[in-house]
């Protein structure tokens, strides 16, 4: 990389020379111009008496130098212990503000600073979404706010001053409580002290509902979530969602809420999904705002799941937050599986988990093998953006799950009481987290850490033996990982596997167990096995690796019906799927004939007569994605791999259209505005059938597609068939088109789903050129983050379009990634991150893409967001 000297290192972490314990904000909002005069009461905290002696010999006077973080700021006036600060003693940069010699006792900086909200497209910092104020402070953001230490490890306690004109911000908040409040101004206290990433302030016109909460010892808690006014209607899923998750954590965790106000806020303009702000949540409006005629199934879904993340975080991420960012999953895995283990007990743990192990393999897996694959705790970074990953995500909850599995839930929540309590009002590190897990359960965790040193999956080879005659059954197991970027050997992990056997009836044999492999290679034996038995391994995905083991169609097919673990039923099907598609793939390429494996399709049909669970049929229905196949490839033709795919899916739509018209004719839920888990699994069986049906092109089922999105009343129905009728352009799919739009225009979130079902359509020669003229459509909008993830995003998700033999697909999105990079680098980056499949793709779209990033490079003045990358991509 070109700048190397900004690179930032784990191993260069230092505490800090200065910490500042209390500050007072004074804002007075201006679209342009806003004031901020802080207050900062500043405590030296180098070791004061080393100092000294190293002056005495050294016979120098000066103490460490007090850097504050600010960009794109104008600094006012700044005063130390009330005195104007002479120019002399102070120097400003684009990236902060230096006192070079400091008084060596605590003091008091006095800074006034201006900025412009209105300017910021960036989304970082304060800025302004759909007329109002709002903050997005994590990680980096504070520092475009005012001059300040910007770093987790710096925790204070914020009193917050905001002046705007009650009658035009009716509503003004920042974190903890409200002291104080006049037609000028309000004041807010946070009693408890935290990193400056975690501060927010928000100032809108806003309506809002209203709930309260009675926490565990009897305190009483209000509950407000605020909109745009007109959309409070649509935050009741959310307030739902907020009382089992307050509830939730007092049950599983025994933590309880700590203030007496917790508030949430939805804007409209957001980088990420939502904040986890100190007692003022803020989130993206996708995933607050829920009805039944403008969100989907999976909307409410993911807003409940949200709702909780942001919540538990008070704990797992303010009351003890991380260090310093290379520790960022210490919060973001921890929180995850906290969330994850939220959604399991309120709604279906099977589906959780599919759905889990579903998005980790074809977002995480890709990433662990490839340019930017980076540990769960990475050792160096040139733009923290870059990395709120899916690895610190979602392999970091892997992490905390295998730990929960080694341990046993009882130790385990045990030793999270520890860490909590032991913790509290600290940052600290993944080391201090795998310590209270040690000395809670006295189990040695050290080689176990290599899953935060480490990237990259882990490759298990599983070999079995029957002994007829000793009745034993000997599994072998070794473990391998790939190179990574930086990191050309491995040591082995600890990898619990659980595993189940199968006798020829379908039966357990004894119960499920855990073995633990640690080693290279090695064998476990189980006793007293009287039958050869079918082996069902690594039961609920119990660690995040790849397995191979040599199962024969007939045993998939047999763990596709028998296996009492659902999650390793699902598994067996797109393990055979795998097989199949594999095979059809490398006659794609040969040119040959397609092979038509009547034993498989049989197989998958087999998942359309499970009736007691719906939701897990409707999953287990659905053939592995391009991105988790082409992750099974050295080198990977998308375009090639969608074909054949596509003639797997045909060929079982085929086979089973009379059984895909009974489903879908049995499962219609009376009432359509109905969100039980029963009426959302019946919704999700007749549509995933309907998905079929409409790969067929047969008149009665066209006519059912059609018919079913004239009849649908909420989205779920419609979006979806909208979706079937675009995908496969069956004819009326334009008139469908153009009445969603009529319908939905002035409402974001829903033509949000108008431009992604466009994006990620599958036929037709046209998709990039509808795409192009969408991007001049006035609903759709370059500055807002989800339209951007819709319409570009949706087309970068869209593989064989994406990656058309042409390049037209990766020339798209390089110009898009140029223009936005100008806007919102964060946002630009991850765009960015669909060019990661660089090294598996062939010489000649490798060349296309490798001309598009080339020209990316060229941009004048890339932000480093963008830079970091591409150039690793390019270089690894
Ligand atoms: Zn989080």
């Amino acid at each position: 990389m070109e700048k190397n000297s900004q690179i930032k290192y784990l191993k260069d972490y230092k505490k800090p020379d200065y910490l500042i314990d209390k500050v007072s904000l004074d804002f007075t909002l201006k679209e342009k111009g806003t004031k901020v005069a802080s207050v900062l009461h500043v405590v030296p905290a180098y070791d004061t008496k080393a100092k000294e002696k190293a002056e005495a010999k050294e016979k120098e006077t000066s103490v460490p130098p007090l850097f504050l973080n600010g960009e794109d700021i104008k600094l006012v006036s700044i005063k130390l212990d009330g005195k104007d600060l002479p120019a002399k003693d102070y120097q400003v940069s684009d990236e902060g503000l230096t006192l070079p010699n400091p008084p060596q006792k605590p003091f008091t900086l006095e800074i006034v600073v201006t900025n412009d909200p209105k300017d910021n497209t960036r989304l970082m910092g304060l800025y302004m979404s759909g007329g109002i104020y709002c903050t997005q402070c994590e990680p980096e953001g504070f520092r475009r706010i005012t001059y300040y230490l910007d770093h987790p490890d710096v925790m204070a306690k914020f009193k917050v001053t905001i002046r705007a004109d009650k009658k035009k911000y009716p509503v003004r908040l920042s974190n903890g409580n409200l002291i104080e409040e006049t037609d000028d101004y309000v004041v807010w206290e946070d009693p408890f002290a935290k990193p400056c990433y975690l501060f927010a302030l928000v100032a809108a016109d806003y309506g809002f509902i209203e709930d309260h909460f009675k926490t565990m010892s009897g305190k009483d808690v209000t509950l407000r979530i605020y909109a745009a006014k007109g959309k409070e209607k649509r935050l009741y899923h959310a307030m739902a969602s907020l009382k089992r998750a307050f509830k939730w954590d007092e049950e599983a965790f025994g933590r309880e809420y700590d203030l007496d106000l917790f508030n949430v806020v939805a804007v409209h303009d957001f980088n990420v999904g939502a904040m986890e702000n100190k007692s003022l949540n803020i989130f993206n409006e996708k995933v607050l705002l829920a009805d039944p005629e403008t969100s989907t199934d999976m909307d409410y879904y993911n807003i409940e799941s949200v709702i909780a993340h942001e919540y538990f975080h008070n704990w797992s991420g303010d009351r003890v937050t991380a260090r310093d960012w290379f520790n960022l999953s210490l919060k973001e895995g921890l929180t995850v599986y906290r969330d994850s283990e939220f959604s399991s007990d309120v709604n279906s743990r099977p589906v959780e988990r599919i759905q889990n192990v579903i998005y980790l393999r074809a977002a995480q897996f890709p990433e662990d093998a490839g340019p930017l694959a980076h540990p769960v705790r990475p050792d160096s970074y040139l733009e923290i953006d870059n990395f709120y990953t899916v690895t610190i995500y979602q392999k970091g909850s892997e992490v905390i799950r295998m730990q929960e599995k080694i341990l046993g839930k009882p130790a385990f929540r045990k030793a999270m009481d520890l860490y909590f309590s032991r913790h509290d009002g600290q940052a600290v590190t993944i080391d201090d987290f795998v310590k209270c897990m040690e000395d809670s359960s006295g189990i040695d965790l050290t080689q176990f850490k290599l899953w935060y040193s480490q990237a990259g999956t882990p490759l298990v080879s599983a070999a079995s033996t029957y002994d007829a005659e000793a009745k034993t059954l000997t599994l072998t197991l070794t473990q391998r990982t790939n190179p990574t970027p930086n990191q050309p050997t491995k040591e082995p992990f600890v990898i619990p596997i659980e595993v189940g056997l199968l006798d020829s009836s379908g039966k357990e044999i004894g119960e499920s167990k855990t073995i633990i492999l640690n080693k290279p290679s090695q064998e476990f034996v189980f006793k007293d096995i009287f039958e050869k038995p079918v082996l069902s391994l690594n039961r609920g995905f119990t660690s995040p690796i790849k397995l191979d083991y040599a199962y024969t169609d007939e045993e998939l097919a047999f763990l596709m019906k028998h296996d009492s673990d659902l999650f390793n039923r699902w598994e067996a099907g797109q393990a055979y799927a795998l097989k199949y598609i594999l095979k059809v793939y490398d006659e794609v390429k040969k040119g040959g004939s397609l092979p038509i494996d009547d034993n498989f399709i049989k197989a998958f049909g087999s998942y359309l007569d499970i009736t007691d669970d719906k939701a897990f049929a409707a999953l287990a229905l659905r053939l592995p994605t391009a991105r988790f196949v082409g992750n099974n490839l050295d080198k990977v033709d998308f375009v090639a791999l969608h074909q054949a795919i596509k003639h797997v899916r045909g060929l079982f739509a085929r086979t089973f259209k009379d059984k895909l018209l009974k489903v879908y004719h049995e499962n219609k839920v009376a009432d359509p505005f109905d969100i039980s888990s029963e009426a959302c699994a019946k919704r999700a069986i007749r549509n995933q059938a309907m998905v079929y049906l409409g790969l067929l092109h047969d008149g009665d089922t066209d006519a059912l597609v059609r018919d079913h999105y004239a009849g649908a009343v909420n989205m779920t129905d419609m979006s979806i068939a909208l979706a079937v009728l675009t995908s496969n352009r069956i004819h009326g799919y334009e008139d469908a088109l153009g009445d969603f739009y009529w319908n939905h225009k002035d409402d974001p979130l829903v033509i949000n789903k108008w431009l992604l079902v466009q994006s990620t359509a599958e036929e037709g020669s046209d998709v990039l050129e509808k795409v192009q003229k969408l991007t001049k459509d006035s609903v759709f909008n370059l500055f807002n983050p989800n339209s951007v993830y819709s319409l570009i995003g949706g087309f970068a998700s869209n593989l064989p379009h994406f990656h058309a033999t042409d390049g037209s697909g990766y020339r798209f999105i390089g110009d898009k990634i140029i223009e936005i990079d100008g806007i919102n680098p964060q946002i630009a980056a991850r765009l960015a991150t669909n060019f990661t499949i660089y090294p598996k793709l062939e010489a000649h779209q490798q060349a296309q893409m490798k001309a598009v990033m080339d020209k990316i490079l060229q941009k004048p003045g890339l932000s480093n967001h963008t830079l970091e990358i591409i150039s690793k991509i390019i270089n690894n």
